[in-house]
């Protein structure tokens, strides 16, 4: 039990879910790692979100919002924090859910399954091995999609994706939304709106912002996507971290 008067009462709980996601066998080891990098760098950007996060969070909600076939993507360390969230953030625009793990196994997909739907998540693709696609081809195991979730996605949120992946995606020409406390890392650099904020956060001002765009002009939200610049955003991000 973690007394709610210690400093690091909010890290250290993420920290309990993290462990016990791994122990429910939801997250792999290399889960673990990640979530301690991510840490790092919440420590450093003071845990909470930051004036270039909020922007970025209006540009994906906007994205979210023009989007024909978004989808948000789920890994172990999503379902493990932000599961609920996740489902509540896919119901409000709405988007479609798919699963996509690093490291897939048929046990882990299942566990996984078992979490969103206790969260309430009601369709969730990616989860038979045999039905997923290639991305533009690619033969890795880093470009599999559902061909009705990511494959035909013109959006997709993926938060904490790997940066071979993230690159693949955004090659293929979708606009790729993510959530990364690690500004430097390649995914941060190469997706199209990169959010530097714990998922914990990040999320559930997603969901605020698209309900708060929902009704408004398409064009309004174009405008907010056009008017996003990721590469300046992500240096704003850089100066909190290394103040001068
Ligand atoms: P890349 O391949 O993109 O360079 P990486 O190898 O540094 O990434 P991974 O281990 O694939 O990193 O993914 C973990 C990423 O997710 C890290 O950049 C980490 O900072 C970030 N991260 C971990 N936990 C969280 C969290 N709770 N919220 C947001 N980002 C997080």
């Amino acid at each position: 039990m973690i007394p709610k008067d210690h400093p690091r009462y909010q890290s250290l709980l993420l920290r309990e879910k993290i462990v016990i996601a791994h122990q429910n066998g939801i997250l792999a080891e290399s889960g673990m790692i990640a979530h301690g990098r991510g840490e790092a760098f919440d420590y450093l950007i003071g845990e909470k979100t930051s004036a270039p996060a909020k922007k970025a969070i209006k540009a994906a909600a906007a994205a979210l919002l023009v989007a024909e076939n978004p989808v948000l993507s789920v890994n172990g360390n999503t379902a493990a924090l932000a599961s609920r969230n996740m489902v509540n953030l896919a119901k409000t625009i709405p988007a479609k859910i798919e699963i996509n793990l690093f490291y897939r196994t048929p046990e882990r997909v299942e566990a996984v399954k078992n979490v969103l739907e206790k969260s309430g998540a009601e369709e969730i693709l990616g989860t038979e091995d045999e039905d997923l696609k290639h991305v533009d081809n690619i033969k890795s195991p880093r470009s599999t999609a559902s061909p009705e979730g990511i494959f035909t996605a013109d959006v997709v949120l993926v938060p904490l994706e790997d940066g071979d992946r993230a690159e693949i995606l955004v090659n293929s020409g979708k606009k790729i939304i993510t959530i990364d406390l690690n500004p430097l890392s390649r995914t941060a650099q190469k997706s199209s709106i990169t959010i530097v904020d714990n998922i914990v956060r990040a999320i559930p001002l997603i969901k605020k912002e698209t309900k708060k765009l929902k009704n408004e002009d398409p064009r309004i939200l174009k405008k907010i996507i056009k008017e996003f610049d990721n590469k300046k955003n992500l240096d704003e991000s850089l100066t909190i971290i290394t103040p001068k």
